[in-house]
């Protein structure tokens, strides 16, 4: 392969920088050219195709969002559209492409491998909802924003002795919340893989109380239900407590990339140019056991989410 693509697509995450900034050093390392594509799928299909080389990356590693930038393009899901993007990077001369995003990103870049376009995944997104891989690039920065949060909030909910439920994101995993709920040291952490009832979470709090503790955190991941509604539930059960909420919503996405997503962009966009300069197409990286590795996109996708019930035990444990 001569000339390959890369494009960020679906939700923006931390760490897409270094990984574009680490496909076009690896590309510039293995001998191929490397075009950037703007705004996702729907920027090919637009043709908004650069030359990238190792130095339009400088000065990218340490920045969140994407420089690429991001979009949606439901038209992709229709064979005319996915045959079009065929002819136009056929045109400009792209054998094989890089796709940075989550699981509906992966669907577009199986449909593009199936046409004869080998193409390689990169999971980019927050929520770490991808089981075939340990982690996803953006899931420790936003933790880390998240126990930020969590920090700055507890020292005035300890001051007047407050209660506070922190929404935290994600729909179907509520790896944030547990992963920065066991690390901020949460009184309770509501996800939804182990839904609580308010009274469950209020007898929570009420045993924190009864022990000393002067204020509490709840984290709550989104998909388990909404900060406010939590909150005044809570009150009106415990009249006696001064319960607040706070929605963290879309700080958790942008900032500089934490070192462990520099590091997982940079290992990930290496490892994805490897395979396609060997004319691998049709995979996904992911990293397990500390190893990067790559699968097959419908094999990897089809890997069922395992909820790691015994962190939550243990974050339960240590909120005595
Ligand atoms: P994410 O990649 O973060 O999961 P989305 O689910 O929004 O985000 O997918 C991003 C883009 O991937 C969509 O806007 C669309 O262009 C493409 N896509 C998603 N699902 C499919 C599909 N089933 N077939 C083809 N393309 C898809």
């Amino acid at each position: 392969m001569k000339k390959i693509g890369v494009l960020t697509s679906g939700g923006d995450a931390p760490g897409m920088n270094a990984a574009i900034r680490a496909v076009a050093r690896a590309g510039y390392h293995y001998g191929v050219k490397v075009y950037g594509i703007e705004r996702g799928y729907q920027g090919l299909l637009d043709e908004q195709i650069l030359g990238i080389d190792q130095r339009s990356v400088s000065n990218v590693l340490q920045r969140g969002g994407t420089m690429l930038r991001s979009a949606r393009c439901l038209a992709f899901k229709q064979p005319e559209v996915r045959a079009k993007a065929v002819k136009i990077l056929k045109k400009h001369g792209i054998e094989g492409l890089i796709v940075i995003g989550g699981d509906g990103s992966f669907m577009g870049a199986k449909l593009l491998s199936e046409l004869g376009v080998p193409t390689v995944g990169i999971p980019g997104t927050i929520d770490n909802d991808l089981a075939y891989t340990d982690y996803t690039l953006g899931f420790d920065t936003a933790c880390n924003t998240i126990l930020d949060a969590i920090n700055k909030v507890r020292d005035t909910m300890d001051s007047h002795e407050r209660v506070n439920i922190m929404e935290v994101m994600g729909r179907d995993c509520g790896d944030l919340a547990l992963h920065a709920g066991l690390a901020g040291g949460a009184q309770a952490i509501v996800v939804p893989e182990q839904p609580m009832t308010p009274k469950q979470v209020l007898a929570k709090i009420m045993e924190g109380k009864a022990s000393g503790k002067r204020s509490s955190i709840v984290v709550l991941s989104e998909g388990a239900g909404k900060a406010e509604s939590l909150a005044k539930e809570i009150a009106s059960m415990e009249p006696a407590l001064d319960v607040r909420s706070t929605v963290l919503g879309h700080i958790q996405r942008g900032g500089a990339p934490s070192m462990l997503d520099r590091r997982l962009g940079t290992l990930f966009g290496e490892h994805a140019v490897k395979l396609l300069t060997q004319g691998i197409g049709n995979r996904i990286v992911g990293i397990k056991d500390n190893k990067i590795f790559d699968v097959d996109i419908v094999e990897g996708l089809s890997i069922k989410r395992h909820f790691d019930k015994e962190m939550y035990d243990i974050a339960n444990m240590m909120a005595k």
